[in-house]
């Protein structure tokens, strides 16, 4: 049984969590929490024992009717593995303490890619992260686009990348983020990052990605124009893409859903935990290939599609399991590839 903490209980944090309790080869030691709100009330109910990182967040915590089980440095002395979910940047900063303490660690694609030993994709590059210190479990659109090419790269083989990235402004508890009425074009000067961060995985891919940012908290939307390594038939890449139970295909002639908003409220019908969609959704009906050109709509549920790869980090980093083994034991136990409709 590998001992697993989290740091950092917020969108990413709360669901790596409750995925833990899920595994049998994983126990949750607890999490860490800043603040005394309703989401840490709730992880005292279901009997997630919550950790401060300093003394003064512990006051704050047991003022405020949480119990704290100790401090961060309590909660290190426990674990085999932390899983690091503070916002972007903060990680790093955690970095050395989980040196000192002789823990391994995994990062989420806020930090910057050089803040662990590798970059990380369970489809993609499961065999180089096996055994490794540190990983970085890569951001929400990069787990979405590299699912895809690496499916396909495996299936038929991947030449070039052009993807078009429509971006959620905020996640759907949060008050503070826009834009409220506008596109923003972001960055303007191209290309965006996304691309750069799957090279961070796939070095030797030509890739160039651009992205806007929408008034939308839902979900985020590719369109990815992609170079195959031969001319291929529908059916084959149909075939690729459901070779994995890490992508859904959305038939939206027999379901009608043509929308994230559409999309979210099926995952909502379904009972899905937080309305979550781990799976990366191919639109079927937009997939169109011309020769060894191939263009489809994607969407990435943004708060939960992470959430696979950072327990398949955990096995890899622990090597724990094959990366068969692993990805089996993750979709069966989170129920990826369950329905919808
Ligand atoms: P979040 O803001 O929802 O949660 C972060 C949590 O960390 C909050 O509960 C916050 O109170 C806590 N925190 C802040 N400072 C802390 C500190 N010093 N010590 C301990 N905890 C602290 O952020 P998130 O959206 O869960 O993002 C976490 C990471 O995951 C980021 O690197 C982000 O880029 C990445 N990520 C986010 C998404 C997404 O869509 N939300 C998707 C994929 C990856």
């Amino acid at each position: 049984m590998v001992r697993v903490g989290v740091n950092g209980y917020g969108t990413i944090g709360k669901r790596v969590a409750d995925a833990i309790l899920k595994q049998d080869d994983m126990e949750l030691v607890g999490v860490v929490k800043t603040r005394p709100d309703y989401s840490a009330l709730q992880a005292v109910r279901r009997g997630i024992r919550i950790y401060a990182p300093d003394a003064e967040s512990a006051r704050k915590l047991e003022a405020g009717g949480v119990p704290v089980a100790g401090t961060i440095h309590d909660l290190l002395g426990q674990v085999d593995v932390i899983i690091d979910a503070t916002p972007g940047g903060v990680g790093a900063k955690y970095k050395p303490l989980y040196e000192e303490a002789g823990v391994k660690a995994i990062f989420q694609g806020g930090e910057e890619a050089d803040v662990a030993e590798a970059s990380f994709s369970s489809l993609c590059n499961y065999e180089q992260a096996v055994g490794k210190r540190s990983l970085r479990v890569v951001s929400c659109n990069t787990t979405g686009l590299l699912r895809l090419i690496c499916t396909l790269n495996k299936a038929i083989g991947v030449k070039s990348v052009r993807a078009t990235l429509v971006r959620r402004a905020a996640d759907p508890r949060e008050t503070k983020r826009g834009p409220v009425n506008s596109i923003n074009i972001s960055p303007v000067k191209l290309p965006s990052h996304h691309g750069e961060d799957v090279k961070t995985v796939l070095p030797g891919l030509d890739i160039v990605t651009a992205a806007v940012v929408v008034p939308t908290t839902l979900m985020h939307v590719h369109l990815v124009n992609l170079r195959l390594a031969r001319p291929a038939s529908l059916d084959e890449v149909l075939e690729a893409l459901q070779s994995t139970r890490r992508i859904m295909l959305v038939d939206s002639g027999r379901t009608g859903i043509k929308s994230t908003a559409e999309l979210i409220e099926a995952a909502r019908d379904a009972g899905r935990p937080r309305n979550d969609i781990p799976e990366l959704a191919v639109f079927k009906d937009s997939i169109t290939i011309n020769g060894d050109e191939l263009i489809l709509f994607q969407a990435v549920h943004q708060e939960s599609i992470v959430i696979p790869e950072n327990i398949d980090a955990v096995r890899a980093i622990m090597n724990m399991a094959s990366r068969e083994e692993s990805i089996r034991k993750t979709d069966e136990s989170l129920g990826l590839g369950t329905p919808l409709w």
